[in-house]
């Protein structure tokens, strides 16, 4: 059994948290649009939405434009917004139009957004009368993406929470590993998972409505996001059993992952060795290589993606930083619990955000490092502080053991470069 080295006596799990309610900096749900659509390979996503919902989606993907693309955004006119025209008759007449020029969709996605949500179009009723109306060709599911009180990763959970209740049901014992990541660092996970015998595995989201994977009182699931939390709850009441453990992020978080989830597979400690020593010599010695600029260095998280507390975790633990605030949309302890057992006291554990105070709270500490939305970036680098752009980490590969010595890198790299800065500044 690997147990985690250095367990501090006092952690941030009973740390008292900092709750704050006032303006956000955000992005909405339908950012989760850019990374989910490439892992669902006959899915569509159809926002409801306004003319700036479908610019956000079109600068975000905008390589996409050249390919079919796989989502699109039917737009609110004033009359609807105003209550003049019909929405649900023109909504059924859009997804008509779509479905008959693509028959490759077998999933449809009815996704709500903050326009939508202000005139209360009931898109779970829309839902229900369009599946009836094109199955069993095609399945319509709906979520939000809005930016009302949500952060933007929340859209993932959102949309994997509203398949949960149409997954078949599975008597056999599985593991369900939860969560849209990249295809060569999902293979990682498979693979070394499979070595250890652990088997079957399924995926959600599955690339393929027709491999969507069942789940019941005898499905193990493991999240792979730490921001799944509504996902989590719903596969939960289906009645699976949760794996918790610290998010794979890092060596040691990879490790305590794949330890957690073998505990339960009755993996034995000869066999974990074999198979994780290579890739986890492999791990620290990259870590050790991009992290030398990290030694000492201080870090301020303001609250974005909800990664935030577990690459606290890593950057504390295993890159040498100090962390000053640990701030996360929305703490989950249920999914973040093991990673804050594992960070020492210390740090202000802030929830939700009101930025002018935060911003304050920068400022003050003048951090070597903060992590924080692509608004706040700018104006923060032109007071002479140091960035990482917190939706990078979800656009990059960066969970398990191939990929930690990149996500230090990505830390490493702007501390690296204002240092450079400084340098010539200096010369
Ligand atoms: S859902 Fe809301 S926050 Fe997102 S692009 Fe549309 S209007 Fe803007």
């Amino acid at each position: 059994m690997n147990s985690p080295a250095n367990v501090p006596a006092k952690t941030c799990r009973d740390a008292p948290i900092l709750k704050e309610r006032g303006q956000r900096e955000v992005f909405c749900g339908l950012t989760g649009i850019i990374w989910l659509h490439r892992k669902m390979q006959d899915a569509f996503f159809l926002v409801i939405g306004s003319r700036t919902c479908a610019h956000l989606l079109q600068s975000a993907a905008g390589v996409m434009i050249f390919a079919e693309p796989r989502f699109g955004t039917a737009i609110l006119e004033e009359s609807d917004l105003a209550g003049m025209a019909d929405a649900h008759e023109e909504l059924d007449r859009e997804v008509e139009r779509l479905l008959s020029r693509r028959p490759d969709i077998k999933q449809l996605f009815l996704v709500g957004s903050c326009p939508s949500e202000v005139i209360k179009l009931d898109l779970a009723r829309a839902a229900v009368r369009l599946t009836q109306v094109h199955a069993p060709h095609v399945r319509v599911l709906n979520y939000s993406g809005s930016g009302i009180e949500t952060t933007f990763t929340q859209g993932e959970d959102a949309c994997l929470a509203s398949m949960v209740p149409v997954l078949p049901s599975a008597d056999q014992r599985e593991l369900l590993l939860v969560g849209a990541l990249p295809d060569v660092v999902e293979d990682q996970a498979v693979s070394l998972l499979t070595q250890m015998g652990i088997g079957p595995i399924r995926v959600l989201p599955a690339p393929r409505t027709a491999e969507a994977p069942g789940v019941g009182p005898n499905t193990l699931f493991a999240c792979l996001q730490p921001f799944l939390g509504d996902t989590a709850a719903a596969i939960t009441r289906r009645g699976a059993h949760h794996i918790q453990a610290p998010f794979p992020f890092g060596e040691e978080g990879t490790t305590l992952w794949l330890r957690a989830v073998a505990d339960e597979f009755g993996v034995d400690d000869e066999t974990f060795e074999r198979v994780t020593a290579a890739p986890r010599a492999r791990a620290r010695k990259a870590i050790a290589n991009a992290s030398e600029h990290l030694h000492g260095k201080t870090i301020f998280f303001l609250p974005d993606s909800q990664l935030e507390i577990p690459l606290a975790r890593f950057l504390t633990r295993e890159c040498g930083m100090e962390a000053i605030e640990i701030g996360q949309p929305y703490i989950h302890k249920g999914l973040v619990g093991p990673d804050m057992d594992l960070i020492p006291a210390g740090p202000t554990i802030s929830e939700g955000q009101d930025v002018d105070k935060q911003l304050d709270r920068v400022r003050a500490a003048r951090p070597d490092l903060t992590v924080c939305g692509l608004g706040l970036a700018n104006p923060l680098e032109a007071e002479g502080l140091t960035t990482k752009w917190a939706i990078e980490l979800v656009f990059t590969p960066v969970h398990f053991y191939e990929q930690a010595g990149d996500l230090a890198g990505l830390f490493s790299r702007p501390v690296r470069r204002r240092a450079l800065l400084k340098l010539e500044a200096a010369e």
